[in-house]
This record gives structure tokens, C-alpha cells and sequence, in this order.
């Protein structure tokens, strides 16, 4: 009774250790003992009493763990890997003893893991790298670990209940990432180059609830796979400005933070589930408008005005930067018409079931409507909208 594995080189320098990757039969015909000629980087061979020894090829980059083997046998077949590997004639290698492994006989991969106390963590071992669900919570981490930005299957990472102030980039380079849980954390932001990496294309979940999070940039946007977002408990004072974009977001949540209203592009989204509840969300008043307008509008507002409303193609290439940030962030007057940095600016109430099926109340009154910004190019779009407003609360 044998049992073999197979796992890739690197890390521990211990000769057995978790199995990894499993291959379908243990047998090693002639022809795979010719592959292995000059390809053997290393043997273990510490515990070969013990019916246990690890090769390490050189391609592919596998260490291959062979372990419960019979010693005796064991040792013939290490000597015959050896010989291999010094190019000896095949058919003179004494491989009759060897009796192919039952695929029960073959460990399978490991592809969960969970960890729920610091003394579970593995601070030597390295992580077995077919993980396609991890969880290292209550582990008191101040950071990510390195080793876990390795794990290139991994699906489903939960690091609540931990320490961590900063994400790493390298987060982003987590290519099957498609839920990332983080709550409660000592977060502070969360950095413009993750939203710019290989997340816009799998993350559905994200969990940021219970951290120290102000605001979130406006390219958080572009995280477009995202279903469920959790940002509950954080000190938010605003939302992403183009929040609306976020078209595949069901379940969004960020009760007890610091907003006092929502932004004006909040509308475009379509939940099935809203929990706005705890916010100091302020009385709307749109007879009290925040007036930022220049009359004539600057040479820049202008151009900024027309480059967004006839989509002229614009890029870093032909504008300096915080120009091209600018007219990413853009306002939409009602009456379609884009305005940069004049424009007249009011908050309405908006019913929430506007946006979602399912509203969780916003405070104890039972209220389910929450302040929205608009925006104005001009006075005669304010007017206009003030004429309506007044006629209809009249
Ligand atoms: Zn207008």
C-alpha cells in the first residue's frame, strides 16, 4: 500500500508535507521513467524508512510526494528513479515490484482551508497551493501574508476579524478571485490599483463592513462583477460618485455611516436588497441651493462642457491628468447636459424603493426615503426644476 501526491517546488524545504495536486495512477511506465533523465532536481529521502520520500522535477515544476509505500520497495523504486535520471537504458531498470497505486490509494488536493484561531495559523508551512477557498480569521493579522497572493486558484479568501490596516495590491493579481471578505478590519481606504486589476473581471462579493473606510474612489466603479457589496459600519461621508455604473449590484448595504445624502447617479441602480439604516442623512431642501455657478462660464468649463456632451475622444495622451480626472467625474444636469465645476447644486428625496425590492428602513420613524444630489448647468435648468418642484408640493 502506497499513497502518492503530487505538489509544486518551492517553499518548505521539509521532504513531506501536504499534497497538492494528485496525478490519476501511481504507476510509472518506461516511458514516463525516460522523461525524467536530467530532470530531477532534488530527492528527499529523510523518512525513507518511514515509507515516505518527496522528487522534485524540474519540468514540470512539481514536487512529487510519495508516502505509506513499503520501505524496501520504496528504496528499489527510488533507485530506479535515480538511474533514470542519470539517462540508464530503460528496460534494465528493476521496475517489477512496483504495483500501480488504486485511485483511492491517490490523495486528492487540497481546495479548503479554514483557520479560526492564531494558533491554527501556519507560520512555516507554506499553504497548499490547489486552495480554492481560504479562511484565516481571528488570526490577529496586521497584514495580508504574501503567501496567500501566490495561491493563483483561489476563489473565496475570508480574512475578518483580523488587523489589517492595508490592502496590497498584489491582491489584484488574485485572478480567480470572485469573493473577497474583509470584515472587521482596521481599513482605512481601498486603493485606486485594485480597482484598476484583474478584479473588475471576477469579484462578485466584496465585505467591508466594520472597518474605518471614509470614502472609496471614484474608479471603485469599475469592480463591474460585483453582486454583493457589504459596507456597513464604516465612517463614509459619500458614496462612489458613479455608484450607478456598479449595473450587476443586487445587495448593497451601508448602514451606520456618516452619509448625509446619496449621489445623484444612485438612481441608475437596480437592487433586490437595500440597507441604507443609521445614516445622519440631512432634510432635503431645494430652495436652498448650493450655487457654484460662473456667469460666463470659464474658457475651461466650456470646453470641459463640450468634450463630455459631443463625446470628443480624450485621453491622457492629449490632456494633463487632472483634466482627464475631472471629466471622469463629470455631473449630469437633468436636462442631460454635462457641467464640470459650475453648476447649481440641490439634494431631493428620493423613495428608495425607487432602486430596490427589499428596503431595509433608514431610521426608526420607518422612513424609506433618503436624500439625492441633483445637479444644474445653468439657472434656467434650476428654474425650471424649482417651477415643477413647487407646483407639485403645492
Ligand atoms: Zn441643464
Amino acid at each position: 500500500m502506497s499513497q502518492w501526491s503530487i505538489s509544486r517546488n518551492g517553499g518548505s524545504s521539509d521532504a513531506m508535507r501536504t499534497p497538492r495536486q494528485a496525478g490519476e495512477t501511481a504507476c510509472l511506465q518506461n516511458k514516463q521513467l525516460r522523461l525524467l533523465k536530467e530532470n530531477i532536481e532534488q530527492f528527499f529521502t529523510k523518512f525513507v524508512e518511514e515509507g515516505k520520500a518527496t522528487v522534485r522535477l524540474k519540468e514540470p515544476a512539481v514536487d512529487v510526494c510519495l508516502s505509506k509505500a513499503n520501505a524496501s520497495n520504496l528504496k528499489s523504486f527510488l533507485a530506479a528513479v535515480r538511474l533514470a535520471h542519470r539517462g540508464t537504458d530503460v528496460e534494465a531498470l528493476p521496475l517489477s515490484v512496483l504495483v500501480p497505486a488504486k485511485t483511492s490509494e491517490v490523495e486528492k488536493p487540497k481546495t479548503k482551508m479554514i483557520i479560526t484561531s492564531r494558533r491554527d495559523y501556519p507560520l512555516t508551512k507554506n499553504f497548499p497551493y490547489s486552495l480554492e477557498h481560504l479562511q484565516a480569521s481571528y488570526c490577529k493579522l496586521a497584514r495580508v501574508d504574501m503567501r496567500m497572493l501566490c495561491l493563483k486558484k483561489l476563489r473565496k479568501l475570508d480574512l475578518s476579524h483580523n488587523h489589517i490596516k492595508k490592502l496590497p495590491e498584489t491582491i489584484g493579481d488574485l485572478v480567480s478571485l470572485q469573493e473577497l471578505n474583509l470584515h472587521n478590519n482596521h481599513l482605512e481606504s481601498f486603493c485606486v490599483a485594485l480597482c484598476n486589476s484583474t478584479l473588475q473581471k471576477s469579484l462578485q462579493f466584496l465585505d467591508l463592513s466594520q472597518n474605518k473606510i471614509k470614502a472609496l474612489p471614484v474608479q471603485f466603479c469599475q469592480l463591474q462583477e460585483l453582486i454583493h457589496l457589504k459596507l456597513d459600519d464604516n465612517e463614509l461621508i459619500r458614496l462612489p460618485f458613479k455608484m450607478g455604473q456598479l449595473s450587476q449590484l443586487r445587495f448593497l448595504s451601508a448602514a451606520r455611516n456618516k452619509l448625509p445624502f446619496l449621489p445623484s447617479d444612485f438612481r441608475n441602480l437596480s437592487l433586490e436588497k437595500l440597507d441604507l439604516f443609521g445614516n445622519p442623512f440631512e432634510q432635503p431642501n431645494p430652495l436652498v441651493p448650493s450655487i457654484q455657478l460662473k456667469i460666463p462660464l470659464t474658457l475651461l468649463e466650456s470646453a470641459a462642457r463640450a468634450t463630455v456632451n459631443y463625446r470628443i475622444p480624450y485621453g491622457r495622451h492629449l490632456l494633463p491628468s487632472h483634466l482627464c480626472e475631472d471629466l471622469e467625474v463629470a455631473k449630469t444636469c437633468q436636462c442631460g447636459n454635462a457641467c464640470l465645476s459650475c453648476f447649481i447644486q440641490t439634494t431631493v428625496t428620493m423613495n428608495l424603493h425607487y432602486v430596490a425590492h427589499t428596503v431595509v428602513l433608514v431610521d426608526n420613524m420607518g422612513g424609506t426615503e433618503a436624500p439625492i444630489v441633483c445637479y444644474f448647468c445653468s439657472l434656467t435648468c434650476y428654474s425650471q426644476f424649482l417651477d415643477r418642484y413647487l407646483q407639485s408640493n403645492r
